[in-house]
């Protein structure tokens, strides 16, 4: 059996879709985690979502995150919520600097990394997402990009416990488009040797995750690239039985 360095994350960002009536789809997947190999799971729903899914998977192995955060603890910032807002609903970790944010609601890298560190005033796990777009890639830019990306929106003093990585190609989001593996392998191989100069052991531990266009077809492949430690999936996770089986890629 082959050991891993970290424990993968499969992670399932349902964006702004899900209502009430969507807890059967997450009793669906607390049923099947039961029967997964050694992976963790996480559902991050809309926040209206948070604390009736914390209260669903109470006991299991599968966890709930949120999709967004604002930076400060209180205040009056209409609309928005908090990270301690977050936590106390029952989210143990929030995506942060998705690229459907920073391209609709122009969050820049020092916004993200605000909020980053907002995810760990509060005592929960920041997953920053960096990619770069389409163009980027076509110019040969896709690395610098990220590299960017990575070094102004994660924190200093990150640990493999407060820290996330997903690299998510912004193409690949949504497209049934998905990079090489040896594009996967070169970028998550980059985003491991920043992270290991700047946080040394602790970079080394933390979780990168790939994110785009992952489905039960192609979970697989891209999960056996080198220092992919698992998924952020969008589309796919919206239902159990395709989330289940992206995460049996760990069997
Ligand atoms: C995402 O938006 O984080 C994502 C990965 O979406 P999809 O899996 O649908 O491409």
């Amino acid at each position: 059996m082959m050991v891993r360095a970290r424990r993968p994350l499969v992670a399932g960002n349902w964006k702004m879709n899900g209502l009430r009536s969507s807890a059967a789809e997450l009793s669906r997947i607390i049923q099947g985690a039961k029967e997964l190999g050694a992976v963790d799971l996480m559902l991050c729903p809309p926040a209206t979502l948070i604390a009736l899914f914390a209260a669903a998977v109470a006991g299991s192995a599968v966890r709930i995150g949120a999709q967004d955060c604002h930076a400060e603890p209180s205040g009056a910032f209409t609309g928005d919520l908090s990270a301690e807002m977050l936590r106390d609903a029952g989210a143990s970790a929030i995506i942060v600097g998705h690229s459907e944010r920073r391209i609709h609601h122009n969050e820049t890298d020092a916004d993200v990394r605000a909020k980053a560190l907002a995810a760990r005033r509060a005592g929960l796990c920041a997953i920053i997402c960096v990619g770069e777009t389409h163009g980027e890639r076509e110019n040969g830019r896709a690395l610098a990009v990220v590299e960017r990306q990575l070094d102004g929106s994660v924190p200093d003093g990150a640990t493999a416990e407060n820290l996330v990585v997903a690299y998510e190609p912004v193409w690949a989001i949504g497209s049934g488009l998905t990079p090489t593996p040896a594009d996967v392998a070169e970028m998550h191989g980059l985003i491991r040797e920043r992270l290991q100069s700047r946080f040394a052991k602790e970079g080394q531990a933390t979780r990168i995750l790939y994110g785009g266009s992952v489905k039960p077809s192609n979970a697989k492949e891209l999960m056996g690239v080198a220092e992919v430690d698992g998924a952020l999936v969008g589309g796919a996770s919206l239902k159990a039985d395709e989330f289940l089986a992206i995460a049996d890629a760990y069997r």
